[in-house]
């Protein structure tokens, strides 16, 4: 599959014939994956006399190119694998094992069949539209030192998209990244081990670069992807690189000192502050004036009984 999508990619037309004598295989066997191709979600174009193509071309992960984009400091301390379809990309970066000491583990699927977000939502990764990136980094501070390090990776996040060109893009509490109020990006951390010892984090990130306008209609609240907020295609193994730079750099700087370096900048970003807004959790919710966040990343409520901080990955944050 992975060496007929290498050929399809391109988005010109290849005959049946051709696509037989590249993959060594008889036209029947060709028709079969032309039609695998199709359930992965990807919008076959089929003409007589000219064979077939995928409409729009497809970027598919290169691990070569990806290393090409990663700064040499970075690439010694970094592992990087990329794969063509899993559950999740949270999943893998913890089922390959042990991660040497000062390493980050970083994994990158073209298309995750069971995306999560938070408390069992889904995350909708269509195969080669998204950069679903985990990393799993280690920390021996203990997993109360990583307190706003979700909020640190949604800034991280918006960084190393505007390298590539976005802009206007504004963070929702904790880590959604949003453009025009739609979502952009999701991240997704799952933290294991000792509160005061080591501990290991699972960092997900999935950042849409291009949906079909049905793809974007089919997710449970207004998205948007990369291509709409640039108005060009960003290189999805450009963008992947980048992700990798930006995240390097960013843990070592909270492993350093924690949200409180990250603070200022997150609140530059901050799509909320000042507004009406309800905090949702499981069972109750509460309404009041956001106020922005503190330096461990807490959100800061102001209600009619005074000021309230709420913390954790429980709580949803909504415009009143
Ligand atoms: P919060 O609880 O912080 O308000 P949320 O409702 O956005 O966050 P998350 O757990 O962060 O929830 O993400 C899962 C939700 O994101 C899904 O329920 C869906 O509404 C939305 N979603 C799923 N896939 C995508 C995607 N590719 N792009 C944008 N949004 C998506």
């Amino acid at each position: 599959m992975d060496k007929l999508l290498g050929l399809l990619a391109d988005g010109q037309f290849h005959s049946g014939e051709e696509l037989g004598e590249q993959l060594g295989v008889s036209r029947a066997a060709v028709w079969k994956k032309l039609k695998a191709v199709e359930e992965l979600g990807l919008a076959l174009d089929s003409v007589r006399g000219k064979g077939y193509r995928i409409g729009s071309g497809i970027e598919l992960l290169d691990h070569k190119k990806i290393e090409r984009c990663i700064d040499a400091d970075v690439r010694t301390q970094s592992e990087v694998h990329t794969c063509f379809i899993t559950d999740s990309t949270n999943e893998l970066v913890s089922a390959l094992g042990p991660v040497p000491a000062g390493i980050t583990r970083f994994c990158l699927a073209e298309h995750q069949t069971k995306g999560r977000g938070r408390r069992g939502r889904e995350w909708s990764s269509p195969f080669g539209s998204t950069v679903s990136l985990s990393a799993l980094w280690q920390s021996g501070e203990g997993t109360a030192s990583l307190e706003g390090l979700s909020l640190a990776v949604g800034l991280g996040v918006v960084k190393a998209l505007e390298t590539l060109g976005a802009r206007a893009l504004a963070l929702k509490w904790p880590n959604d990244v949003l453009w025009q109020g739609k979502k952009l990006c999701g991240v997704l951390l799952e933290v294991h081990g000792d509160p005061t010892g080591e501990c290991e984090v699972v960092i997900g990130i999935g950042i849409n670069v291009r949906l079909s306008d049905e793809q974007l209609a089919s997710i449970g609240q207004p998205a948007v992807d990369l291509f709409r907020v640039c108005g060009r295609t960003v290189s999805r193994n450009a963008l992947a690189g980048q992700l990798i730079n930006t995240l390097t750099h960013l843990l070592d700087g909270f492993g350093q000192g924690g949200f409180k370096l990250f603070r200022e900048q997150w609140c530059e970003y901050d799509a909320f502050r000042g507004k009406e807004v309800t905090l949702m959790a499981s069972t109750r919710s509460v309404t009041g004036r956001y106020m922005g966040v503190d330096d461990q990343g807490g959100l800061l409520l102001e209600t009619a009984s005074g000021l309230h901080v709420f913390n954790g990955g429980e709580v949803s944050l909504r415009q009143s």
